[in-house]
C-alpha cells in the first residue's frame, strides 16, 4: 500500500465508524499525525492504533479522537480544556475548532515536548500546563468544552463544576485497564445529562481526582 492509499484508509476507517462532521474530519486531515509520534514510528502514524510516545504514555487511537472530538459538537467561540495533553495531536485538531484550547499534563517532559512541537508546527491558540488535570484549571473556568483523554474511576466533580451552562464533557469512566466512553451535558439551568459511547481503553488518570500513582 502507498503512502496516499494508506492515509484514505485511515480517513475511510474513520468515516465507517461513524465520525461524518465535515468539520472534524477537515481537522483530522489537516493535522500530521506523524509529526506527533516519535520518529521510528513515523510510518505507524496512519493505522488506527494508539502508539507510545515515552514515559509509558500513549497517543490516542485516531478514530477514539475523532469521535471525542465529534462528541463535544465545537463552535469557533468555544473555550476547551484538555486533561492529558501527552503527544499534543489531540489539542492540535481540538484547536482547529474552538477559539482556545487550554491543555493539561501531569509529566513535566511530555508537556515540554508537546509545548514545543505545537509552537513550532504553528498553533497559537493553545496552552499547555503542567499540573493535576483531575483537578481542572479553575482560574480560566468555566469551560464550554472538557475533554478527559486518560481513563479516571468518575468524572472528577471539579471538572463538572468548571463546565459552562451548555457545556459539554467527554471522559472514559470505568476500571483501570477499559472503561466506558461518557458525554455529560450541563443545561442551561445546570443540570447534568449523561449519555454512554461504548467501550475503549485509556491509560489512567492519576491524580487526586483519579487513580493513585
Ligand atoms: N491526548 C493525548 C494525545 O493527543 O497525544 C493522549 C493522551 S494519553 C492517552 C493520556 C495522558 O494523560 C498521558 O500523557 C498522561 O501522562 C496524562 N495524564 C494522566 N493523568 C493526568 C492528570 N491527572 N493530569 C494531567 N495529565 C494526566
Amino acid at each position: 500500500m502507498d503512502e496516499q492509499t494508506g492515509y484514505e484508509e485511515f480517513i475511510r476507517q474513520i468515516v465507517a465508524a461513524g465520525v461524518t462532521d465535515p468539520l472534524v474530519l477537515a481537522a483530522i486531515r489537516q493535522v500530521p499525525r506523524h509529526l506527533f509520534v516519535p520518529e521510528i514510528l513515523c510510518a505507524k502514524a496512519y493505522s488506527d492504533s494508539p502508539l507510545p510516545i515515552g514515559l509509558g504514555q500513549t497517543i490516542s487511537q485516531p478514530l477514539m479522537v475523532a469521535l471525542m472530538t465529534q462528541l463535544l459538537r465545537l463552535k469557533e467561540t468555544d473555550r476547551v480544556l484538555e486533561i492529558g495533553t501527552g503527544s499534543g495531536y489531540q489539542a492540535a485538531i481540538l484547536s482547529l475548532l474552538a477559539k482556545e484550547v487550554i491543555t493539561i499534563e501531569r509529566l513535566y517532559d511530555l508537556a515540554e515536548t508537546a509545548r514545543v512541537r505545537l509552537s513550532q508546527l504553528g498553533y497559537p491558540n493553545i496552552q499547555v500546563m503542567v499540573g493535576d488535570g483531575s483537578l481542572g484549571w479553575s482560574v480560566s473556568a468555566p469551560y464550554d468544552a472538557i475533554i478527559v483523554t486518560a481513563g479516571a474511576p468518575e468524572v472528577p466533580k471539579n471538572l463538572l463544576q468548571q463546565m459552562a451552562p451548555g457545556g459539554k464533557l467527554v471522559a472514559p469512566i470505568g476500571a483501570r485497564t477499559h472503561q466506558t466512553l461518557v458525554l455529560v451535558e450541563k443545561t442551561m439551568t445546570g443540570e447534568t445529562i449523561w449519555h454512554s459511547h461504548g467501550a475503549c481503553a485509556f491509560v489512567p488518570l492519576i491524580g487526586e481526582q483519579g487513580w493513585q500513582v
